[in-house]
């Protein structure tokens, strides 16, 4: 009795301690959540404009450079304005951060941006960000959800990253290309470096403003918004498809159509994620998410959502460069069916939008969020993560802070850091508030032959394009007439619809 009695203690002692030993090692923090929950606040009022300071019209980019100046003179404490760089002709690309701390970094919060105007001829969003910054200060302390997303999210909002094409663009003009380029005549949508294909396009100021933007600030979300469908496209936008056609149609015009035209959709490991982000913008917009074909020459698509790549295949966009260098998760917001409608129907771009505007960005408050320290509660710069079975990574910023948004599920983070112990980490997302994950490495023991952690394990988004190409899925390029074909009809068909 006694012996079986010690055999038992023994074995719940051993079942005790390895419990113990593997809560060491995989240790499942707890989930508490410090911010409100954005659940329980009332939804946010509707923002009514006071054209004192900003009527429903288009705005040149002197107006738009003093209604920025006026506002973060107004509003010292919600705001900060900066400029990111010059356009060719000389425009300051202007950024303005609106946020509880515009000054500050907020540690652990997170810096989410939109970008309007990229095509200069597409000026709804243009227009619309410059309505959302003066509803954001004018209801921050009226309104509880807005409160809430300023006091913790920095939202940085840039209207125009295309002035100069903007200047040469024509009020009421719905197609065309006139003012969708830069200055010298570049589509700053096919000018990023690309995951999937070498792009030879030089490199332009706005362009580069941007990836240097990008590069300092650890954006965990973003929409760019465009004009001439009705439609929310996630990542990816390029494609390894050619391999498929290759061997039938090399120079052929026709399998270039075809290959344009009955584009496949080229998914990310995070699909879900870009799926659910496409469908809070669609279904919180008057109409998106109904599908309507713009003109019954055009898609419609299903719920307002579509895969970049599945609409049309393209070289060198933003979406795809922030996702893979960055982490950060990017979704191209086509907003008006007409790319430079008539002002007077901006007050109803507005209605249609301003939800949509709002909620997206609440969405970097979903999933899990955390820090990165060593053993001393030092912060570990550009330690890299992953989550397992998404093969995308993201980093870690100089406060050692991190973010992912992540569907309700159970995961595995890994993490990553020269000179440390990779650590690999089981965590739970729930619906209701972010899960935060403090994490701690401890220096790796330097045995004799180990590799060091970089050839170990080589994160997507690594040291800038320039230096480290992500490794591309078995796409060795094309090249002669077929691509001059398929580039040709691409630009051909993205004037027209995106
Ligand atoms: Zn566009």
């Amino acid at each position: 009795m006694t012996r079986r009695w010690t055999i038992t203690s023994l074995l719940l002692l051993l079942i005790y301690v390895c419990s113990r030993s593997a809560n060491a090692q995989t240790q499942i923090p707890e989930q508490t959540n410090t911010i409100d929950l954005e659940a329980a606040l009332p939804e946010p009022r509707a923002y009514i404009p006071d054209s004192q300071y900003l009527d429903f019209v288009y705005h040149n980019h002197e107006e738009l450079t003093r209604f920025l100046r006026a506002t973060s003179a107004r509003y010292p404490n919600l705001t900060a304005l900066y400029s990111i760089g010059k356009s060719i002709q000389g425009r300051e690309l202007w950024v303005l951060v609106v946020s509880s701390s515009p000054y500050e970094h907020m540690l652990g919060k997170p810096d989410v941006k939109y970008v309007g105007n990229i095509h200069g001829n597409e000026p709804v969003g243009r227009e619309l960000l410059l309505h959302l910054i003066q509803y954001l200060v004018s209801s921050y302390e009226t309104d509880q959800y807005v409160k809430w997303l300023l006091d913790n999210t920095r939202i940085h909002i840039m209207p125009s990253m295309n002035p100069d094409g903007y200047a040469v663009s024509k009020e009421g003009t719905c197609d065309g290309g006139q003012g969708r380029y830069n200055a010298r005549g570049f589509d700053l949508n096919r000018n990023f470096p690309d995951y999937f294909k070498q792009n030879n396009k030089r490199g332009q100021p706005e362009t580069d403003a941007v990836k240097d933007w990008i590069s300092k600030i650890q954006f965990v979300l973003s929409g760019s918004l465009h004009g001439g469908a009705l439609v929310a496209s996630y990542p990816y936008d390029n494609t390894p498809n050619a391999r498929r056609l290759k061997g039938i149609c090399r120079s052929s015009a026709l399998c270039a159509m075809f290959q344009t035209y009955s584009a496949a959709p080229s998914l990310t490991p995070d699909d879900d994620v870009f799926k659910h982000l496409s469908l809070v913008y669609a279904k919180n917009h008057a109409k998106m998410s109904r599908g309507v074909a713009c003109k019954s020459a055009t898609p419609a698509f299903e719920n307002g959502i579509t895969n970049g790549a599945a609409w049309y295949p393209l070289t060198g966009g933003m979406q795809d460069y922030q996702y893979v260098w960055y982490g950060c998760m990017e979704v191209t917001l086509e907003i008006s069916c007409c790319k430079y409608p008539p002002a007077y129907e901006l007050r109803k771009y507005w209605e249609d939008n301003q939800l949509s505007m709002i909620k997206f960005l609440a969405e970097a408050h979903r999933g899990v969020q955390g820090f990165v320290f060593d053993n001393n509660n030092n912060p570990i710069e550009r330690a890299s993560l992953k989550i397992k079975g998404r093969d995308v990574g993201f980093q870690t910023t100089k406060h050692g802070e991190f973010w992912r948004i992540l569907l309700p599920g159970y995961y595995k983070l890994e993490v990553f850091a020269e000179g440390f112990a990779p650590r690999e980490i089981e965590f739970v997302v729930v619906e209701q508030h972010p899960t935060l994950l403090n994490v701690t490495l401890t220096p790796s023991k330097r045995t004799e032959g180990s590799l060091p952690i970089s050839q170990l394990y080589r994160p997507v988004p690594g040291p800038p394009p320039h230096l480290y190409r992500p490794p591309t899925p078995g796409y060795s390029g094309d090249s002669g007439l077929f691509s001059s074909i398929t580039s040709g009809l691409n630009n051909l068909y993205s004037n027209l619809f995106g």
